[in-house]
């Protein structure tokens, strides 16, 4: 018998985690709790390191149809003085600004034709456990038996909440805004990627199309970014706001936790602040990277336990190396 995976959340780190198993052969079934078409989320731009990632989950060639900008630098203002930050010293790198809309349809059509059911509308009931083993989940529309479970539902994470799993805070929480804008044309001048920040306030600009641009922003320490003022000062010209939403962010990761078929990926086990502009990235690696740990503990190479511990020591890791980069840019 095939085994049976669990993903509980269609995000980009759900559906990456799904093709990989999919393709690995697993049976897998991803359960989202929405059901209509997806929303407008933060997240367009990505370091260019995500770039073999998408390569690996077979979506990249299809991703560049639609042309998404590519730029090998962002512009930074720290305390009024300028520099242009390349991705690296060739200056060969290019990040990317994806439509979010397109690429997460992207990513569901593959993890559909690689084999993954996806059932949307699902609440979630429960989690009937066996010692400590997750058995089921119990939902409004059955109850699915399972062999290994992953959690991708974001940084709200239900299994977290419902087994009182403890996460371990690397920064304060700080409320973010994210806002999408439309214009009728962009100013060519102005930078794809432009980060500036000012007594630990931080705004963050990125163009994801010659139409349509999104502006983060932290308001965090006593200066206060007035995202008005700054669109007034950059772009000169009549917009329309697209969204507008207010997210708790923060540099966190579950702790350790020993429920042994139990895995987590995305912001569902680390979450980046959005200056990182990694969360994708990362969404993407850990979903790749239970497919490759689940893969292992069936082919006996490890056993569940240490297959799982391994993976969340990898995690712990990753946000180790990621603070270190954090403190570069002076937050
Ligand atoms: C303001 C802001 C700006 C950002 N900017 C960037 C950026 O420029 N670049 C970048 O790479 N990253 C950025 N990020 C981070 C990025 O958005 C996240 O890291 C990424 O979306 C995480 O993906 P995920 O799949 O783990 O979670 P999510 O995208 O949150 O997906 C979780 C899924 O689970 C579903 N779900 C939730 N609860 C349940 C439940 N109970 N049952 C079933 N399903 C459930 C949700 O509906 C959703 O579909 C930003 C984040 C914020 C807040």
């Amino acid at each position: 018998m095939l085994e049976r995976v669990v993903i509980l959340g269609c995000g980009v780190a759900g559906l990456a985690t799904g093709i990989e198993l999919s393709k690995a052969g697993f049976d897998v079934t991803i359960l989202e709790v929405t059901s209509k078409a997806r929303q407008i989320r933060p997240g367009e731009s990505c370091h260019p390191g995500i770039e073999p990632l998408l390569k690996q989950l077979g979506v990249f060639d299809q991703l560049m149809k639609s042309k998404p900008l590519r730029y090998n630098s962002v512009l930074i203002t720290i305390d009024g003085e300028s520099r242009t930050d390349f991705f690296n010293e060739e200056q060969s790198w290019q990040g990317f600004n994806f439509d979010r809309a397109e690429f997460d349809q992207v990513l569901q059509q593959k993890a559909i034709s690689a084999g993954c059911k996806i059932l949307t509308g699902v609440k979630i009931i429960g989690f009937p456990l066996q010692g400590n083993m997750v058995k089921a989940v119990d939902t409004d529309k059955g109850v699915f038996e399972l062999e290994r479970l992953v959690d991708a539902t974001g940084l709200k994470s239900i299994t977290a909440g419902k087994f009182n799993l403890r996460r371990i805070y690397h920064s304060e929480k700080q409320v973010c805004s994210y806002t999408q804008l439309k214009f009728e044309h962009i100013p060519a001048r102005l930078p794809r990627a432009y980060f500036e920040s000012r007594n630990g306030s931080w705004i963050y600009c990125s163009m994801i199309n010659d139409q349509t641009c999104s502006v983060t922003c932290s308001r965090n320490g006593s200066f206060e970014f007035s995202i008005a003022e700054f669109i007034q000062d950059h772009f000169k010209r009549p917009y329309e706001v697209v969204v507008s939403r207010n997210y708790v962010t923060s540099w966190s990761i579950l702790a350790p936790y020993g429920i042994d078929n139990l895995f987590f990926a995305g912001d569902a086990f680390i979450t980046y602040n959005p200056i990182s502009s990694k969360g994708l990235l990362k969404a993407i690696m850990s979903g790749i990277y239970v497919a490759f740990i689940l893969t292992h503990i069936s082919r006996g190479k490890v056993t569940l336990r240490e297959g799982n511990i391994l993976y969340q020591e990898w995690g712990r890791e990753l946000l180790k190396n990621e603070m270190q980069e954090l403190k570069k840019v002076n937050i």
